[in-house]
């Protein structure tokens, strides 16, 4: 028995000695939600959730995690997120006010410092931006990328010296530099056409020759920063612009200056294909470009073609069956088609079919909104009652998505919406795929006879 005990206590503390000797393998991750907008907090690898934990009566809620890689995460507390540094052994408390959620967010415990510091950017970033897309951009080529310069380095100073302080590991300063780099080379990205806007040149400014230098440190394989939002943002930009530059280049003027969606989106995707290897942002990349020139409305003979493009270049791409079903959807909701056959239930708790409710000659307006969001629904049904006045013809007609059903009944009575054109359903994935229903905006479906009438409507800018 002796030698049994042996062996165990000496496996435990050789398995402990390998690499950091004292180090926990798991994290912590928990903290105060002041007026929370959900139950839940999420913690997300990538698109990947690893854990969800509920807010108990004071918005508290903690998480404990076994033996993750050190890395980006991003949590969420329904509709918004933000994105983490997590190292094995932190210990991380957030405290937030969801009214000001970005402002709000304090980090503190073990791992704050990276976090933190990630925050302090982030802040300082969005009050930098207009002063640099209207008052540097306005500048010559070469004083604008002083000033650029002179904020990058001083970024970078401070985060010297705080290194001094706190020393961050090796990973957390990578993604800390990176953070402040990528920005930096977005607002290189976008200098040439901002300046052109606010200089009313009517082509580029030539560019002295080492205007882009910074490409050739441009990582396009590093899985570290694939989920970087300041790296993607800038990697989307940086695509499309290539795209542009390339075409400007090889092909005819006609085309160039004629801004052809499927063009030009073409030539994104063959950017993508030649550049990026990483797998990843590969797909990710591969999936926002299509989403974003599907969802421009062009004929379906040009989605065709595009598609045939897509698979070829994306075969095995993650997010294909996704994007396929986009484009299905699409389809299906152009004028004249028959109304998705898709359930909703009344407040008696009838089902009843999107067909049957705009069974008729009157035009049915569908609109979406959430129990989680309520400043949304405030909006959305102050904008309906206003129509309803302008267009008494219409009928407008609440399906409320990602609700519990008694919470629905609450919100539509303490909100004094008409409970006769108020529905509900659970099935939240058959509205996002199949009326491309994403996030509860002002997006609206107009139906009439149970068939299409406008797929794509907005409430605020399609009346
Ligand atoms: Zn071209």
């Amino acid at each position: 028995m002796r030698h049994f005990y042996h062996v165990i206590v000496l496996s435990g503390l050789l398995a402990s000695c390998g690499g950091h000797p004292s180090e926990d393998p798991s994290f912590y991750f928990g903290g105060q939600i002041v007026n929370p907008t959900s139950d839940y907090v999420v913690l997300y690898k990538g698109d990947q959730a690893l854990d969800s934990a509920r807010l108990d009566a004071n918005g508290t809620f903690g998480m404990r995690l076994d033996s993750l890689p050190s890395g980006l995460y991003n949590f969420s507390h329904r509709p918004e997120f933000q994105y983490l540094y997590l190292e094995p052994g932190d210990s991380l408390q957030i405290r937030l006010n969801t009214v000001a959620f970005d402002e709000s967010l304090v980090y503190a415990g073990k791992g704050e410092g990276v976090n933190n510091t990630l925050m302090d950017l982030f802040l300082e970033a969005e009050a930098e931006d207009q002063v640099i897309r209207e008052s540097f951009a306005a500048l010559e080529p070469a004083a604008f990328r002083t000033r650029l310069d002179s904020l990058l380095q001083r970024k970078m100073q401070r985060v010297e010296g705080m290194q001094a302080e706190e020393p961050l590991s090796e990973g957390a300063r990578k993604v800390v530099a990176s953070t402040i780099r990528y920005r930096n080379y977005f607002y290189r990205e976008g200098y040439p056409v901002w300046h052109r806007r606010l200089s009313e040149d009517r082509t580029l400014h030539p560019l002295p020759g080492d205007f882009y230098d910074y490409r050739k440190d441009i990582a396009y394989n590093d899985s570290d920063l694939t989920f970087l939002r300041p790296y993607y943002d800038f990697m989307k930009f940086h695509i499309a612009n290539m795209a542009y530059m390339g075409c400007k280049k090889a092909c005819d003027s006609d085309v160039v200056q004629g801004r052809n969606a499927l063009h030009f989106n073409r030539h994104q995707l063959a950017i993508i294909d030649s550049l990026v290897p990483q797998q990843v942002l590969r797909d990710n990349l591969f999936r926002a470009v299509a989403f974003e020139y599907l969802l421009k409305h062009d004929t379906e003979a040009h989605f065709e073609i595009f598609m045939e493009d897509l698979e070829l270049r994306a075969a095995r791409n993650r997010h294909l069956g996704e994007i396929q079903e986009l484009r299905e959807g699409i389809r299906n909701l152009r004028p004249n088609r028959e109304l998705p056959e898709l359930y909703v239930q009344n407040q008696e708790g009838d089902t009843l079919s999107l067909a049957n409710l705009a069974g008729n000659n009157r035009q049915t307006v569908f609109y979406f909104w959430s129990g989680p969001e309520i400043r949304h629904l405030r909006n959305i049904s102050q904008r309906v009652r206003s129509l309803q006045v302008q267009y008494p013809q219409h009928r407008f007609v609440g399906i409320c998505l990602r609700t519990e059903k008694d919470r629905w009944k609450e919100i539509v009575d303490s909100y004094g919406l008409d409970p006769a054109n108020q529905y509900w359903t659970s099935d939240f994935q058959g509205f996002a795929h199949k009326l491309i229903v994403y996030n509860s905006s002002f997006k609206s479906v107009i139906a009439q006879n149970g068939r299409v009438v406008d797929g794509f409507a907005n409430l605020n800018s399609s009346f």
